[in-house]
C-alpha cells in the first residue's frame, strides 16, 4: 500500500493502526476478517491515495456480531445503574485521552479538516457522559393510580440494536446515535459507511482495551447492499436506527418494518437561511459561509438556500462573493487549511453535476466554484460555489451535498416562510433578524424539526435534533426523549379486591 503524501506528523499509533492489512472489525470482543476473506480499500479523500484496507463483511458475518451483541444483552442489561455508568464513563474518558489519535484516523478517512475532526470526537465523549448520566436518575418505575388495583410501569431496554452510519461525521453520529442505547442497557452492531469505516473499529478496539464487556459493541463494516442490507433486515435486532440519504432509508425503513421492529431515521435535508433586511450584512454572510464550508458542506442539515430580503440582496450577494472567496481550501491535515477535500471523486461527481444541470436549468453563478486543485494533493477538492435564480432549479430542490449555496431575493415574511417551506425536506432552518419577535413567529412556521435565530448549526445536549417529511421521521438525538426511545415500557397490575 502506498503511504499518503503529507506534511503532517502521523502518531506512531495511527501508523501502527493503519499498517494492518486488512484491518479486521470487531465482533464479540474479537478482531474477525470475515468468512469469506474479502476486503475493500478504503482512501484519504485529500490525496485520493488509499489509506487502508478493511474486512468486507457479508450476511454471515453480520448474522455472527448479532448474535454475539444478543449473547451480551442479558449481563449488560442486568447491570446496576451505576454499574453500567462506571463503564460508560470509563469508555468516554479513554476516547478523550485519545482524542489526538482518532481525530487523525477521522481527518485520514473523512477528509475532515484536523481540528474539525477532534471536535467531532469531543461531542462523542460529551454525548457519551450526558447519556450516562442521565440514564443513572431518570426514574425507570412509576406507579400507577388505577381504582381498584395496585398497577405500575418500568422500564427496560429492548435488546441488541442496529446502526448504519454515513460518512460525513463518522464519530460524532456513532457518538449521538448509540450512547442513548448503550446507557440504556442495549447491545449494539454498528455498520459504518465504507468511505469512513476506520474510527468505529478504532473505538471498539479501544473499549476492548478498557476491558469493557465482549459484544456490547459490535462493528461490521462492508458495502451498504451487503453488510448493510443484512444488518437492517437481521431479525434478531429488536430496535434499529439509520442515518443516511431518504433512499436507503426507505429501504432499511421497509426491511425494518418486514421484522416489525421500530426504526429511527435520520435523513438528508435541504435548509433554508431566511435573511431579513435589519441584520448587520456582513457578519450573517460570514456566518453562513462558514456553515456551509464546514465539512465542505456536506452536512445534512446546513443552510443550502440563503433566502434574502429584497432590500438587502445585492449587499449581502456582495458579501458572501467575498467571505466565500477568502476561504483557503487545502489538504485536510494542513493547519492552514479552511475546508478540505469531499469525501470520495463519486461525491464530487456528484456536486458538480449538480452545478452543470443547475446552471443549464438557468442559474446565475454568483461565485462559480467548481472543481479546485490544491498542488501536490491529487483529492476531491471542490471550490465554495453560490448560485442564484428560480428555486424550481435543480440545485435549488434537491440535496447537493457540498460547499454550494443556492440565493433567492424575497420581498415579506409571508413569502419568505412559503419559500422555506416550499421543500420536501424538514431537517433545520434559520432565520436572521434583531427583530426577535419576528424571528421566533419565523422560526416556529418553518416546517422542520429543528429552527435557529441568528445561527446555523446549534446542536446543545437537550435539543431535540432530528428531522421531518423527506429529512426523517422525527424523534431524532441528543435529547431526554432519545435516552427514553432505548428503553420499553412494561406495565405490571393486580386486582386488590
Ligand atoms: P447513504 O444512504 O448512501 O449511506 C448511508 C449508509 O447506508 C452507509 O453506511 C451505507 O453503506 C449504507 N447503505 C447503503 N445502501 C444500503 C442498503 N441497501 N441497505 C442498508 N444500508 C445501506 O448516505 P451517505 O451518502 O453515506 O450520506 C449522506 C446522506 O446522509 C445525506 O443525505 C445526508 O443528508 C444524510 N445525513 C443525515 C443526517 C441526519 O442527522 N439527519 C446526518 C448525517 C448525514
Amino acid at each position: 500500500m502506498k503511504a499518503p503524501v503529507s506534511s503532517f506528523e502521523m502518531l506512531p499509533e495511527v501508523a501502527q493502526f493503519l499498517s494492518a492489512s486488512p484491518i479486521a472489525a470487531v465482533v464479540g470482543g474479537q478482531d474477525v476478517c470475515g468468512l469469506d476473506g474479502q476486503a475493500f480499500t478504503t482512501l484519504d479523500p485529500g490525496t485520493g491515495l488509499p489509506l487502508a484496507q478493511v474486512v468486507a463483511m457479508q450476511a454471515a458475518d453480520v448474522d455472527l456480531a448479532v448474535r454475539a451483541a444478543a449473547k451480551a444483552f442479558p449481563a449488560w442489561s442486568g447491570l446496576l445503574a451505576s454499574e453500567r455508568a462506571a463503564w460508560l464513563h470509563r469508555l468516554a474518558d479513554e476516547i478523550e485521552r485519545r482524542k489526538p489519535v482518532i481525530a487523525q484516523i477521522e481527518a485520514l478517512d473523512a477528509g475532515k479538516i484536523l481540528a474539525q475532526a477532534a471536535a467531532d470526537v469531543q461531542v462523542c465523549v460529551d454525548t457519551l457522559r450526558y447519556f450516562n448520566t442521565m440514564a443513572l436518575h431518570l426514574q425507570r418505575r412509576s406507579t400507577l393510580a388505577v381504582q381498584g388495583h395496585e398497577a405500575w410501569t418500568f422500564r427496560k431496554a429492548w435488546g441488541p440494536c442496529g446502526f448504519i452510519f454515513p460518512w460525513n461525521f463518522p464519530f460524532l453520529l456513532i457518538g449521538w446515535g448509540v450512547s442513548p442505547a448503550l446507557a440504556a442497557g442495549n447491545t449494539v452492531v454498528i455498520k459504518p459507511a465504507e468511505d469512513t469505516p476506520l474510527s468505529a473499529i478504532y473505538l471498539a478496539r479501544l473499549a476492548r482495551e478498557i476491558g469493557f464487556p465482549d459484544g456490547v459493541i459490535n462493528i461490521v463494516t462492508g458495502m451498504g447492499d451487503r453488510a448493510g442490507a443484512a444488518l437492517s433486515a437481521h431479525p434478531g435486532l429488536k430496535r434499529f436506527s439509520f442515518t443516511g440519504s431518504p433512499e436507503v432509508g426507505q429501504l432499511v425503513g421497509a426491511a425494518c418494518g418486514r421484522n416489525l421492529i421500530p426504526c429511527k431515521l435520520e435523513l438528508g435535508g435541504k435548509g433554508a437561511a431566511v435573511v431579513f433586511d435589519d441584520v448587520d450584512v456582513e457578519d450573517t454572510a460570514r456566518k453562513l459561509a462558514v456553515a456551509i464550508t464546514t465539512h465542505s458542506g456536506q452536512v445534512c442539515c446546513d443552510a443550502t438556500r440563503w433566502l434574502v430580503h429584497e432590500k438587502i440582496y445585492d449587499r449581502f450577494v456582495e458579501s458572501s462573493v467575498r467571505c466565500l472567496g477568502q476561504v483557503q481550501v487545502g489538504y485536510q491535515m494542513d493547519a492552514a487549511s479552511a475546508m478540505g477535500p469531499l469525501v470520495s471523486a463519486r461525491q464530487r461527481n456528484r456536486v458538480l453535476g449538480y452545478l452543470d444541470r443547475g446552471q443549464s436549468e438557468g442559474a446565475e453563478m454568483l461565485l462559480p466554484g467548481g472543481r479546485a486543485s490544491v498542488p501536490g494533493y491529487d483529492g476531491f477538492y471542490v471550490s465554495p460555489t453560490l448560485m442564484a435564480g428560480d428555486l424550481k432549479n435543480v440545485a435549488a430542490r434537491e440535496e447537493v451535498f457540498g460547499p454550494v449555496a443556492f440565493l433567492a431575493p424575497f420581498r415579506d415574511e409571508r413569502q419568505a416562510v412559503e419559500m422555506a417551506n416550499d421543500t420536501d425536506y424538514g431537517l433545520a432552518n434559520s432565520v436572521w433578524s434583531s427583530d426577535l419577535g419576528r424571528a421566533s413567529r419565523v422560526a416556529e412556521a418553518m416546517v422542520a424539526g429543528n429552527s435557529w435565530i441568528n445561527a446555523h448549526n446549534l446542536f446543545p445536549h437537550g435539543v431535540p435534533y432530528g428531522g421531518v417529511n423527506r429529512s426523517g421521521t422525527g424523534g431524532g438525538v441528543n435529547s431526554p426523549e432519545t435516552l427514553y426511545d432505548y428503553w420499553r415500557s412494561q406495565s405490571v397490575v393486580r386486582p386488590l379486591a
